[in-house]
């Protein structure tokens, strides 16, 4: 295919509408088609990047693999295209504008006024070319953050508008998704907020190609005969985006309302065939499941499920792949602390338990309690970790006589701290991509559950923390049972994996395994914990 070709996908009237997952999903039939997509996003907060945002407010942070640490929609990235996503491909107005100061303070713009046009967009055009350049895309999907309207991100909207001047008419298509709300007490689809905000759109220079609108059902023929006649756009260009059970309908959704054919209409795309088939069949596995189980996760941001997107994630993997429906109940562990509740209570018969990542010592002791409960009571569980450093602490204080171990990150002054901070991490003092982050390898020890689990000697997961099980401890540990079943390769004192043997499946990993989850492919550990889970 010569030359790029560009999806730029923006949203309207509200934010939270899924533009992510439709940026992935288009992303995904197009490389059924075999094409190399190359998933793009460009948020408009001034953070550099999302790694300092508290997850409530901004939900979870996902970390690449080149230990970048991005904004959550890169997960529906990665887990749609199976692709190792860059730090580079988020730009955030955070990275844009420090990379503009540091050049007019290094003298590059030397006697010129640095001004949002063309400075800041040239730099936003020059990243994004970059990086067409560099990963030899067919096509690039970028995705503005934000609503269009916002004050945030408003510079990229300018910048996509002199890209589309300077691209061929065919290389570039404009996506704009809005909200097409229903409104019971007159029965019928609204399409005044989208006519809005195709306006406020074209006022800006952009004139939407295609428009998506998401809606509790499909699109009325009327509805879309209205917004194409408002909007200015012809009626098989107006495709629905209904509620789904299940987010990975959306690409096949979207094939089914003719989106793919109206962007190859739209870009001049070869008449290639797309290969679904094996996609398809997984969504009919997730929505027809012959088993199901109940996992309880244990955290304290559970106010907002999008904190562990990606773990609920990749437990729908799971499901696809074993027929299992697996639903999940989160629990506030600081209930459990507060002795407002029991674990009993709170687990409520759940089949398995996931402790996942955290920082910092609010509920941490009830989270402790839960790994007693588990690990006691044969419940499966999985330490994801944090979890692992609790489940670690927990072991020692109640099977190697450790009265009040802890991580030094919960107890600065505790007598054992058998989880402390790694020394490489001692002396810094900055926030900000400073923790261990990213893809290490990791050594599997032989006849473990973790080798089992994976199949081979050798794998490759993704981190971020900045503790570690203290190496002082590793003895004790292992004279009382607890297996360390995975090594890092490089700096071979830091253990990647605990287990214990006598127990359905007692297994915390240092790493984050839901990061490198996908739908066509699953996470190992994952499917490891949702089986043990089906046999209980
Ligand atoms: N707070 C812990 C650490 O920094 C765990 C981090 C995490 O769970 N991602 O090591």
């Amino acid at each position: 295919m010569p030359g790029t070709k560009w999806i730029f996908i923006t949203g309207g009237v509200l934010s939270g509408l899924g533009k992510g997952l439709v940026s992935a999903s288009i992303g995904k039939f197009l490389q059924s088609r075999g094409y190399n997509v190359v998933p793009v996003k460009c948020d408009g907060y001034l953070n550099v990047d999302p790694g300092t945002m508290n997850p409530v407010e901004h939900g979870e942070v996902f970390v690449l693999d080149d230990g970048g640490e991005v904004d959550m929609d890169f997960g529906h990235y990665e887990r749609f295209l199976g692709v190792n996503c860059k730090f580079e491909w988020n730009l955030t107005s955070g990275k844009i504008f420090q990379s503009v100061i540091n050049k007019e303070r290094s003298g590059e713009y030397l006697g010129k006024t640095v001004q949002m046009i063309p400075h800041v967009t040239n730099e936003i055009k020059k990243r994004l070319h970059k990086i067409a350049r560099e990963e030899d895309a067919d096509s690039i999907v970028v995705e503005i953050g934000g609503t269009v309207g916002d004050m945030e991100n408003m510079i990229f909207l300018e910048a996509v508008r002199q890209m589309r001047l300077d691209l061929p008419e065919k290389d570039s298509c404009l996506v704009h998704m809005t909200l097409v709300p229903w409104l019971k007490a007159v029965g019928e689809q609204k399409t005044k907020p989208t006519q809005h905000s195709v306006k406020e759109l074209d006022s800006l220079g952009l004139e939407a190609d295609v428009l998506i609108g998401r809606a509790e059902n499909e699109l009325d023929k009327k509805t879309k005969e209205k917004i194409s006649l408002f909007c200015n756009v012809p009626e098989d260009h107006v495709i629905s985006n209904p509620d789904v059970e299940q987010v990975y309908m959306i690409p096949l959704n979207l094939l089914e309302d003719g989106m793919e054919s109206v962007i190859s209409e739209e870009l001049e795309l070869s008449d290639r065939g797309h290969d679904m088939k094996k996609w398809r069949e997984l969504v009919e596995n997730l929505r027809n499941p012959e088993d199901s189980v109940k996992i309880s996760i244990c955290g304290k941001y559970t106010d907002l499920e999008d904190s562990y997107v990606s773990i609920s994630e990749a437990l729908k993997h799971c499901s696809a792949h074993t027929g299992c429906e697996v639903t999940c109940n989160y629990i506030e562990t600081t209930e459990i602390e507060d002795g407002k509740k029991t674990v009993e209570e709170s687990l409520d018969g759940a089949d398995g338990v996931i402790i996942p990542g955290g920082f910092g010592s609010r509920g941490a002791e009830g989270k402790i309690d839960v790994a007693e409960y588990c690990r006691k009571n044969k419940v499966p569980i999985l330490g994801i970790c944090y979890g692992l450093q609790l489940m670690v602490a927990e072991f020692a204080r109640n099977e190697c006589g450790l009265s009040g171990a802890n991580s030094s990150e919960v107890d600065k002054e505790t007598a054992h701290p058998v989880i402390d901070i790694l020394p490489e991490q001692k002396n810094i003092e900055t926030k900000g991509g400073t923790m261990r982050l990213g893809g290490h390898e990791t050594s599997l020890g032989e006849d473990t559950l973790a080798k089992e689990i994976y199949g081979t000697q050798e794998i490759r997961e993704r981190f971020r923390h900045r503790y570690e099980v203290n190496p002082d401890y590793h003895p004790i540990l292992e004279e009382n049972g607890m297996v360390l079943s995975g090594w890092a390769k490089k700096e071979n004192k830091i253990v990647q994996i605990v287990e214990l043997d006598d127990h359905p499946f007692y297994f915390a990993t240092q790493f984050h395994p839901e990061f490198t989850s996908t739908f066509e492919n699953p996470s190992p550990v994952f499917m490891g914990f949702v089986r043990s889970c089906m046999m209980v």
